[in-house]
């Protein structure tokens, strides 16, 4: 970060600074306190959380615009303290919006160092399993690239980060909040059934059917 206060230019980006803003709080339900962080992108830049801020205690002013090479362009208040990690994904998927949380499930898995296996089909929204990225200090570029790395070996969207949380990738900001949600509860049905018993696993074939079904799933 070279400018510590460009300030507001709040035209700067708008409808992804807004959309951070609408989406933000949407963080509470799945993340305690002020932790975790989502952005979107537009084209070489994106909005994201402001760091360390309450989810609803921010506007559209305040939203930090980053370029993909980690330069703040814009917003009133400092970043996220993982940019590092939205810049690298951004990069290495072209996706449009990341959330990354904390959520008491996700993070238990996190915990375990346990990947989340194909226990059920709705788990191809993100890819055939989750992995978990190796552990370094939060905010790091080395933290970014074991995200990435993790990633893209099990060609997912979506990975646990060793005992610190969850991070999500879409094509949009509702998607990828969608998204998180599905892998939290799945990680709390795989805890839940591993605490009874052993889960069972779909086998590949019944993955391709299931990304097959969703090609044409919900309302024409
Ligand atoms: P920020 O408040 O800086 O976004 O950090 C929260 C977090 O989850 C760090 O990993
Ligand atoms: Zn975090």
């Amino acid at each position: 970060m070279t400018d510590p206060a460009p300030g507001a230019r709040p035209g700067v980006l708008r409808e992804a600074r807004e959309a951070v803003v609408d989406h933000a709080p949407a963080l509470a339900r799945l993340t305690p306190g002020r932790t975790g962080n989502l952005s979107v992108r537009d084209g070489d830049r994106f909005a994201v959380t402001p760091t360390g801020v309450a989810y609803d205690a921010f506007g559209v002013a305040d939203v930090p615009v980053v370029d993909l090479d980690g330069e703040r362009v814009a917003g009133r208040m400092k970043p996220s303290s993982e940019v590092p990690m939205h810049r690298h994904i951004y990069r290495g998927y072209g996706s449009e919006a990341i959330v990354h949380t904390h959520s008491p499930w996700a993070t238990t898995m996190a915990v375990l160092h346990q990947e989340l296996p194909p226990i059920h089909y709705m788990i191809v929204a993100v890819g055939k399993r989750v992995p978990v990225a190796e552990y370094a200090p939060y905010g790091t570029e080395a933290l970014a690239a074991n995200v990435v790395a993790a990633m893209e070996e099990a060609e997912a969207t979506a990975s646990f980060i060793e005992n610190h949380g969850l991070v999500v990738t879409a094509g949009d900001i509702e998607t990828a909040l969608e998204h998180t949600t599905h892998v939290e509860d799945l990680s709390r049905l795989y805890l839940q059934s591993s605490a009874v018993g052993e889960p069972t696993e779909l086998p590949e074939a019944e993955l391709d059917t299931a990304i097959e079904q969703f090609e044409g799933y919900g309302q024409d």
